[in-house]
């Protein structure tokens, strides 16, 4: 059970958050850490059962659901003008929303419709996350922070998945571009990027359970006995949202217990 801030250490109180696939994994510990440090967090995703029961469980004074397919830009755009109609503002753009290859997807035998559902969701979804956030915060002149779920995949190439690896390697220019542009506005925009992590996408994606995906991939990283949870992963988002990193931006913050190094 994570342990409550106090009021004292709240990283987040009076700001205003979105987390696209905060229905489960990286997204849902990420919206319960946030509401935890006192935001009001807005979980869009297309899971409604989820995501109705995280935000229930979260509480409905901090927390609520909305339907938002990110590969549709107009329900993301619906989706953050209803956000600051229920809130008033809007503070913080987690941009998590994403999904694994459906196949191998070897450059020599790649399927071009599978590669654009992929990219329709980690590239183009993505980018509306960023678009319509960031069109918000500037239009109120709100100095917020946005985040974007990349990836190790996104600075290493993959024996497979090359769709995936491209997607990811997208959202860091994506990130990058942002972050210049919106600099200007007191905007920072920056990336997570984990390594493997036991959430259901991962474990469907290789055919594991939690256990068994943790032990693979616990020897590739250089620190002793340290096994990637979905918690890291929220405490780098959330060091990213916060004020904590207030002279950071266009950055790749990196989670991966050195694999990459
Ligand atoms: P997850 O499947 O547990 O969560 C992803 C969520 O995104 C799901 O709730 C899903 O319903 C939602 N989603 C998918 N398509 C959507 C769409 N079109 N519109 C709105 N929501 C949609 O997976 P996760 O591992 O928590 O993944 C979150 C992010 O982390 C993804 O961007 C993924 O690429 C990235 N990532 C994951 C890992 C890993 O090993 N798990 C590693 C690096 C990066």
């Amino acid at each position: 059970m994570a342990q409550q801030p106090s009021s004292i250490t709240k990283k987040l109180e009076t700001k205003v958050a979105i987390v696209t696939g905060g229905a489960s994994g990286i997204g849902e510990a990420t919206a319960r850490l946030f509401a935890n440090h006192g935001a009001k967090v807005v979980i869009a995703d297309i899971q409604d059962e989820k995501g109705r029961t995280v935000a229930e469980s979260i509480g409905s004074k901090n927390c609520s659901y909305v339907r938002c397919d990110v590969a549709d830009e107009e329900q993301v755009k619906r989706m953050i003008d209803s956000t600051i109609q229920t809130y008033g503002q809007l503070d913080i753009m987690f941009s998590n929303a994403g999904v694994f290859s459906k196949s191998n997807q070897l450059v020599i035998d790649l399927d071009f419709s599978e590669l654009d559902q992929l990219f329709a969701i980690n590239v183009r979804g993505m980018t509306a996350c960023v678009k319509h956030a960031a069109k918000a915060m500037v239009e109120r002149g709100v100095k917020g922070s946005i985040v974007c779920t990349a990836s190790i995949a996104a600075t290493t190439a993959g024996e497979v998945s090359t769709d995936y690896y491209m997607s990811k390697h997208a959202v860091l220019g994506l990130m990058r571009c942002a972050s210049k542009q919106l600099g200007p506005h007191g905007i920072r925009v920056n990336a997570v990027s984990p390594f493997v992590v036991a959430t259901p996408l991962a474990c469907n994606y290789f055919h594991m359970d939690v256990e068994e995906l943790e032990k693979i991939h616990q020897p590739q990283t250089s620190l002793k006995e340290a096994i990637l949870k979905v918690n890291h992963v929220a405490d780098a988002a959330l060091f990213l949202a916060s004020d904590d990193s207030t002279f950071i931006t266009g950055h790749n913050l990196v989670v991966d217990g050195g694999c990459t190094v």
